[in-house]
């Protein structure tokens, strides 16, 4: 008989845009909820090596000595109440705008561009953004061909695909001529543009007159955990990669877009390290209202309600939540928060890294030793397995991946941060 337990939560759906972020490890750059939610689970890890190395009761075991894995029948699944920001929601976001909001959307864009070419046109050369790299002539590039066909594979083992597989999603038969201006980099859309071309990489979605972000989408985060595993490059130097066996997803669930989000579009990724996989997850589809959700909100409390700034998450076994705004904790702003220990998150980079070093003395003192002079980046090229795998997934579909700038990875695991 199956146990189940929840061991990590998030909500959330703001994001820091590029003016905002912070060279220490320090801010949460993304704190959408599946975001959220996972790093949490890297701290429920942590906990459980710990847990492990004393003996307690873990849902981990050592396969060499400070080295773990998962204990016989440990799984773990993913729910969320709503489809994840970029290619799995983009049909269903689509249908959902009426066509004033498409409109007004269209119009509110318009009136962005212009403004902001007006604004490149009179900055000196010194100062004039980078072009971005992109293929093709002029100001437009060609995506070519279908980005994925729909689900003519095996369909997953959905609880629910009788409504939404017939909702299929629109062939995209013709390569899409997109503009540069819906364009982040080579092959990466920004947010919601274009929604009719599927399967490509998209930065998070946000209002079009907001700072840009380089953060990607929620569907492109999972897809990748699809690869490389929950656990990020610290985690996956102390154990096994772990994969999530099964998606539940609740509101705005298009079964082709779930498939190809986060199945169709791995296809092709070959030579894999050791212990790494492509891993395909069961798809569900829950029926089960959210109750906390803007739909069942504005019904039941007869409200209308506005979209929170904050953040909050959790995980095992802590008896506290955490709440997170702009990236730090609650009640620190960002010049309250400067220098300032006590806001930071516990799922900020500095953190998990401090949690890193802490099992790591415990395993290999001399290679904890030799980790407290590097920066994170370091830390994490350490790991060449797990970079090796991710090499392997930046092909393909997946080819114009952001990656985080050094600059933002180069804090020691002592950070900068003072207590204050
Ligand atoms: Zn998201």
């Amino acid at each position: 008989m199956c146990a189940y337990e929840c061991v990590a939560v998030g909500t959330g759906l703001k994001c820091l845009g590029n003016s905002e972020l912070s060279p220490d490890g320090d801010v949460l750059f993304d704190s959408h909820a599946e975001v959220v939610c996972r790093r949490h689970f890297l701290t429920y890890l942590y906990n459980e090596m710990n847990l492990c190395l004393d003996s307690s009761s873990s849902v981990l075991r050592q396969s060499t000595p400070g080295r773990f894995k998962l204990a016989p029948g440990v799984e773990f699944h993913l729910y969320v109440s709503q489809a994840p920001c970029g290619d799995a929601s983009m049909t269903c976001l689509d249908r959902s705008q009426s066509d004033d909001t498409r409109k007004a959307n269209e119009e509110k864009k318009r009136r962005f561009i212009s403004r902001r070419d007006e604004e490149i046109s009179d900055e000196s050369p010194a100062n004039k953004r980078p072009k971005t790299e992109m293929h093709g002539a002029d100001d437009s590039v060609s995506l070519a061909g279908p980005p994925t066909q729909s689900p003519s594979a095996p369909a997953t083992q959905s609880m629910d695909q009788s409504d939404s597989v017939a909702d299929v999603s629109p062939e995209c038969a013709e390569p899409l001529v997109v503009s540069s201006a819906n364009m982040v980099a080579s092959g990466v859309l920004r947010g919601r543009d274009s929604y009719n071309l599927l399967g490509v990489l998209r930065t998070k979605p946000g209002r079009i007159d907001a700072d840009s972000t380089n953060s990607l989408s929620c569907s492109d985060k999972i897809a990748k955990w699809m690869v490389v595993g929950l656990g990020g490059a610290l985690v996956a130097s102390l154990m096994d990669p772990i994969y999530l066996s099964t998606i539940t997803i609740g509101a705005f669930y298009n079964h082709a877009d779930a498939y190809r989000a986060f199945i169709d579009r791995l296809e092709g990724i070959v030579d894999l390290p050791p212990l790494y996989r492509v891993q395909v997850p069961e798809i569900f589809h829950s029926k089960v209202p959210f109750p906390f959700s803007r739909v069942a909100v504005t019904k039941n409390e007869n409200t209308r309600p506005i979209s929170a700034d904050a953040s909050i998450g959790w995980s095992s076994p802590s008896d506290d939540s955490e709440v997170t705004v702009c990236g730090r904790k609650q009640g620190f702003s960002a010049k309250k928060a400067k220098n300032n220990e006590r806001a930071r998150p516990s799922i900020s980079k500095l953190s998990l890294f401090k949690l890193h070093q802490e099992v790591l003395s415990r395993v290999n003192p001399s290679a904890a030793s030799s980790t407290s002079s590097q920066t994170y980046r370091q830390a994490k090229q350490a790991n060449s397995e797990y970079q090796l795998a991710k090499s392997r997934l930046y092909v393909g579909r997946f080819a114009g991946w952001l990656i985080c700038d050094p600059m933002y990875e180069a804090f020691k695991v002592e950070g900068s941060a003072n207590t204050e």
